[in-house]
This record gives structure tokens, sequence and C-alpha cells, in this order.
């Protein structure tokens, strides 16, 4: 039986190949600007098991977006934040993570289980009528025209094959990304690439001497990871060495001697036992004609951050408003360019940064390596989160006037009622200005929200914010002049699309 029973229909304003939490959450940010969309897996079902753990406040707050934060929030875990030890336990690096809301108006740093995630991702698309998935089909080529994209597939059921065509075709298949591909996309490697085995374990009783932070052990003869997972989940990350093959370290009682210092199989159960080999990745090319990658098919990050889903959330939110923009005609397809040039430089620098804990993670002598990643300048071993820039894009260099804070994610205040500043913006373009000039003027403010909206300019020291539907700053103005000039750039730019989206 398929995911949904919609009717399959010739054409489709955008294709999604995988239904990932990539391709899951494109589908979701397509439909909430109106766009007909079909997904594609090959899967007849959701992989069952974890990949990533942890996600930050700029995803959930994508996730509020979409409208499946609350749901949410009861299957997560707030992470205190990670330490890294080492051979001896000595703590030689703090990475804490806030236990009060971040300026993004949710925690910093959150465990989950992933078939959770994936679960309500793909719950709350069933009932959205623009959205048709059809799991078990596997995609066997895509090709395309100046006109359109025709996508083949496999529907596994019957062994049928299938036809339909898109505008646009978005690939969010994973690491081994058929569209990519097409693209004849070479990779940029920036070095990191080892073979770790991946333990989760369901415990027995409680333990709360395994602590609530994620540990680094810096050995460099056996580097593992401990991370606290939901509930009753723990999860060990151990690095393979030279010479062990992978069916030896799968072995159950290897598993258990290499855990034998934290716990025995009295204490717990092995839910799974996988082997990955951990990269770093950036496709070099993420758009071609009407073709676009996004998510792991993109990019691959070694997990010490926890970022290779974030991306790939990322990846949408910067995409599906510039997509839903271009299926209506209100700008060409240049405008694509721009999702690339952004998101290359913005998924680099974690990247980067997971291969500089990687290394410490390995090193012989840690401590000389602090200097790297001890970001505060205190003197003591404490590493902060990055919030990188987006890329400059060509497509958004008219707007170069009005370019402070352009590419830094805006802050979204809570407001006393409860409410969060996305709730009243959804994923639309706004103005907020000091003479509330809002686009759309269902975005007026209410009094009582105004003072939070106010010191969000204040702290920009600015007059106007030009926020874009993914909550990046495109544009600021100084005053009510600058801000009637910005608001021409932006009908000369879009038309009426920006505002109207
Ligand atoms: C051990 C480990 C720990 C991790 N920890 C974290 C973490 O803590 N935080 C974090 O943010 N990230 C983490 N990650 C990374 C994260 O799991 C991935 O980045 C994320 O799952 C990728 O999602 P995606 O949707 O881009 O791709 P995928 O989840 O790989 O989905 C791709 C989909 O495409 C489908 N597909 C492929 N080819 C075709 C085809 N030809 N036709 C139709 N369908 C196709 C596949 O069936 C699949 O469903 C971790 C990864 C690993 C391995």
């Amino acid at each position: 039986m398929k995911a949904n029973h919609k009717q399959i229909t010739p054409h489709y304003d955008v294709a999604i190949l995988g239904y990932g939490p990539t391709g899951a959450t494109l589908a979701h940010l397509l439909s909430l600007h109106g766009l007909n969309v079909l997904v594609l897996d090959k899967e007849k079902e959701m992989y069952p098991l974890p990949r990533a753990v942890h996600f930050d406040d700029e995803t959930m707050r994508i996730f509020q977006t979409i409208g499946i934060a609350n749901q949410l929030c009861k299957m997560l875990h707030i992470n205190p934040g990670m330490k890294f030890v080492n051979k001896q336990g000595r703590l030689l690096l703090d990475w804490p993570r806030p236990q009060v809301l971040s300026s993004q108006g949710w925690n910093a740093s959150y465990r989950f289980h992933q078939p959770d995630l994936e679960r309500i991702l793909r719950g709350s698309l069933q009932a959205k009528p623009n959205v048709t998935i059809l799991t078990g089909c596997q995609v066997t080529d895509v090709s395309q025209s100046s006109e359109n994209v025709i996508v083949h597939f496999i529907d596994k059921d019957n062994d049928q094959a299938q036809v339909i065509t898109a505008e646009y075709v978005v690939g969010c298949d994973g690491a081994n990304s058929l569209v990519r591909k097409q693209f004849d996309s070479d990779l940029e490697d920036l070095g990191f690439r080892q073979k770790w085995l991946v333990v989760d374990l369901l415990l027995k009783e409680d333990m709360p001497q395994l602590g609530d932070h994620s540990v680094q052990f810096c050995d460099p003869k056996r580097p593992m990871t401990y991370c606290r997972n939901p509930k009753n989940r723990r999860r060990w990350e151990i690095a393979t060495i030279e010479g062990e093959t992978d069916e030896d370290i799968l072995k159950p009682e290897r598993i258990w001697n290499l855990l034998s210092k934290w716990i025995t199989p009295l204490q717990a159960d092995i839910e799974r036992k996988a082997i990955y080999t951990f990269r770093s990745v950036i496709a070099k090319r993420w758009v071609y004609g009407r073709l676009l990658i996004a998510g792991d098919a993109a990019h691959l990050t070694p997990p010490f951050m926890g970022q290779g889903m974030c991306a790939g959330v990322r990846d949408a939110a910067n995409l599906a408003w510039k997509l839903a923009l271009c299926v209506k005609n209100h700008v060409g397809h240049e405008i694509l360019q721009s999702y690339a040039q952004e998101r290359i430089p913005h998924v680099k620098a974690y990247i980067s940064k997971a291969v500089i804990l990687g290394e410490l993670i390995y090193s012989e002598d840690p401590l000389s390596m602090l200097s790297a990643v001890n970001d505060e300048g205190t003197g003591q071993a404490k590493m902060k989160s990055i919030s990188p820039l987006l890329g400059d894009a060509d497509f958004f260099s008219s707007f170069a006037p009005f370019s402070k804070f352009r590419g830094q994610l805006l802050g979204q205040p809570v407001f006393r009622n409860g409410l969060r500043m996305d709730d009243l913006y959804g994923y639309r373009a706004v103005l907020i200005s000091r003479n509330q000039l809002e686009f759309d003027k269902s975005a007026v403010l209410a009094p009582e929200f105004e003072n939070s909206i106010l010191l969000l300019l204040d702290k920009l020291d600015t007059y106007a914010v030009l926020l874009r539907p993914d909550h990046y700053i495109l544009a600021t103005a100084k005053d009510a002049n600058e801000t009637k000039e910005l608001c021409d750039l932006v009908s000369h730019t879009f038309g009426d699309g920006f505002v109207k989206q």
C-alpha cells in the first residue's frame, strides 16, 4: 500500500526524490506555499532505526514553521552540552549548551530519536492535499529539457515503470544521490574519513551515573562518543582501529567488552549496531538547470557536532521559498543559484569545525589543539556554538546598500502569552519596521507583541529589517526613507511575489 492514496497526475510543480528528513521537510515547506508536490522514495517503509540523535534551535524553529514543534517537544531531551575528556578522564574542553531558551526561541540543543521525528514529519504530510507521497518507488532516471524534468521510476509493488514530469526536481536522495550523479558534480573533501561502530542501547534500569552530557573520549588509540538520548536510549560511537574487521567488532561479546567500563549486558540490551564511514564532503555544484540537490545528497559531515541532518533541514528552508517564486513565475531561475552560493559556505563552516573536533578526538596531544576550538578566549577550555553567515549571492547583490546584517539569522522573541514571533509570520517574507510597514497587513502586530519586536530592532540598532521566509535577514534600513527605498527595490526584484507568497 502506498503511503497515501492520491492519484498520480502526469505533472507536478516539484518532485522530491527521497523521503528522509530533508525531503519530508522540503515537502512541508513547499506545501505551505501551495505548490503541487510529489515525493518518491525507493523504500516502502520508513527507516526504523536512528542515525541522527541531536538537533539545534534553528532546526527546531523550522519544525515550528511546519507546525510539528509542539508535538515533537514531548519526545525530546534537552541536552546540557558536550564534554571532551582525555584518556584519563580529565576534562579537556567543555561545550555547555544553555538550559534557557536561546535567541531562536527554543533550546540550543535537543536529543531525539530519529524515527519519532520522521513519523511526525510523515504523519502531518499525509493530510496535505497538495502533496502526493509514493513509497516503494525507485527513481531510475531523471532528464531535463528547458521546459521541465522527466522522472522515470519503478513501482516496486508491481514492477511497473512509470513516468511523470515536474518543473523542478530536488534530489534529497542521500549520500549516493542519483540526481547528483546527473550533475557530474565533484565533491570537495575536507579530509576526514574514518570508520566507526555505532551501538544503540536500551537501558533496563536507571543509570544516572552515565550522566546527561554527551562525552567525547579523546583517546587516539580508540576514540569513542557517548550520547544520552531520550528516555532509556543511550548511544556509544566507537572508532574502529587498523586491522579490525567489521565482523569482529560487530560481535556482541566484543561490543560489551569495549563498553565494560560503563555498562554490562545485565543493564542494557543492544537495540542495533552498525558501521558507518564518517566523511567530510561537499558537492561543488548543487544546482543544474531544473535539478537540485539537498541534504546528504549535497554534503556529509562527521557527526561530532550533530549537524548533518540540521544542515539538510536548513537547505530545505533556504530552497523552498525560492522554488515557490520560480514556479509562480515571479523571478527567473537565476535565484536558484543563490541557494548554492548561500548554503555552501554555511555548511562548510560546520563541517570544517566538525573536522577540527575529529582531529582533537584523535590527537596524541589534544592540549595543543585546544586553541583551535577554544573560541571564548577566556583561558578556560570552553567552546561556543557557531552561527555562520549565509554566503553572498549574486542574485541579491542589488541589496548591497542595505547589507548590514545580511545573511544573519534573526532572533525569535517569545511573547508573554507563549506565542513565538514566527507563529505570527510563518514561512513568509516580512518587513518589520518601526512604523509598521509590514508587507503583509495580516502580519501587523497587536500592541502586546510590539515591545519584543522593537527590542529586536534596538538590538540591531536599525529602523527596519527585511526578513526572508527562512528567518535570515535580507536587508536592513536605517530610517523611514531607506525603508521606502528598500520597499521599491523589493517590488522591482520580485514583483509582488515576495509579498504574496
Ligand atoms: C551515526 C550517525 C550519527 C548522526 N548524528 C547526527 C546528529 O546527531 N545530528 C544531525 O543533525 N545529523 C546526524 N547525522 C546525519 C543525519 O543522519 C543525516 O544527515 C540525515 O539523516 C540525512 O537526511 P537526508 O534526508 O538528507 O537523507 P537520507 O535520510 O539518507 O534519505 C535519503 C532517502 O532517499 C531515498 N532514495 C535514495 N535513492 C533513491 C532513488 N533512486 N529513488 C527513490 N528514493 C531514493 C532513500 O531511500 C532515503 O529514504 C548522523 C549520521 C550518522 C550516520
